[in-house]
């Protein structure tokens, strides 16, 4: 295995791009990368096998790049992907967003949280991430950045498949940004326990009323399809409309219609279907009314 800690964000990307024929593992704050890699997997019991076999890897640290910032730019926050989970939860600017707050309370524990970046937590692409729906929920696009060039995509269309996203090989997750904007945002997580717990469903929600009618609306929801997903299908029930109770559960039941999740360790695809139809409705009646 080759390590590299590059100090800044430059000489990272440089380093990147000069590893172009080795299989590059960038690391982050490590919580859900170093669990997977070669070192003894037996011991925690957890794999059966490594899932990233060290041979042959080039392991690049992000950790002293430069890349944790929060910067507040008035009409919309700018979050370097190396933030932790904790220096987020810290900011008053965040405060500005409070949904991304509500969701970050509830992943993991204070422990991970230290350590655990939301750059980390988005291209872990897991799709029970709980960030993610918040973010998607806050409209926040993300920059990818490589030696030559840098795109900004809607965070909503950067995941592929579980564990995959649109990233290329030459490329880091250099920011968030998330809009401030006008409406209500609401987080909800379903897990076994209240902490250290990954989510069986979780969602967010976000809705800007107009005289009753809801005028611009946004549902997002995690661990319920192969990637974090905006069921657009039931805002569209939504927007336009005069909001009322019989609205949202209509639209609630668009979603658990739309959702395709699996049976895992953590619950059956069943349940999850009836935790939608919950989330989406209480979700939708916290922003909506
Ligand atoms: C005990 C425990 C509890 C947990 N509970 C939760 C929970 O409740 N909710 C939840 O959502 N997650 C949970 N997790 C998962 C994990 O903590 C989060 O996903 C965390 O945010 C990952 O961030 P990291 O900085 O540790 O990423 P890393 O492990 O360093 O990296 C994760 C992945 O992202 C890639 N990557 C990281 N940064 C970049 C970048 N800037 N550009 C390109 N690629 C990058 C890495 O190569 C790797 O593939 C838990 C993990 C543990 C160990």
């Amino acid at each position: 295995m080759l390590y590299y800690n590059p100090k800044s964000f430059d000489e990272a990307l440089k380093q990147i791009d000069s590893l172009k024929d080795k299989d590059v593992v960038i690391l982050a704050g490590g919580t859900d990368v170093v669990p997977k890699l070669n070192a003894r997997p037996e011991r925690s019991g957890y794999f059966d096998k490594p899932l990233v076999a060290l041979e042959n890897k080039a392991v690049v640290s992000l950790n002293d790049s430069g890349m944790n910032y929060i910067k507040d730019k008035k009409s919309e926050i700018a979050v370097g992907a190396m933030t932790t989970m904790s220096q987020l939860l810290d900011s008053p600017i965040i405060d500005k967003v409070p949904v991304l707050k509500e969701a970050l309370n509830v992943l993991a524990g204070l422990t991970i949280r230290n350590v655990a970046t939301v750059g980390g937590n988005i291209m872990n692409a897991s799709p029970a991430a709980d960030s993610v729906p918040a973010l998607i929920a806050l409209d926040a696009s993300v920059v990818l950045a490589s030696i030559d060039s840098e795109r900004t995509l809607k965070l909503s269309e950067l995941f592929v498949a579980p564990g995959k996203t649109s990233c290329k090989g030459n490329e880091i997750l250099k920011e968030v940004i998330i809009p401030v904007r006008e409406g209500k945002c609401n987080f909800i997580k379903f897990g076994r326990r209240k902490a250290e717990s990954l989510s069986i469903v979780n969602g967010a929600a976000y809705a800007n009323m107009e005289s009753g009618i809801c005028k611009n609306v946004v549902i997002a929801l995690g661990a319920v399809a192969p990637t974090p997903l905006r069921v657009e299908a039931a805002e569209r029930i939504m927007e336009g409309n005069i909001v009322t109770e019989k609205l949202i559960a209509e639209a609630a039941d668009v979603a658990a219609d739309v959702v395709k999740p699996i049976d895992d360790k953590r619950s059956s695809g069943d349940y999850r279907k009836k935790l939608v139809k919950v989330l989406v409705k209480r979700a939708l009646t916290k922003v909506c009314c």
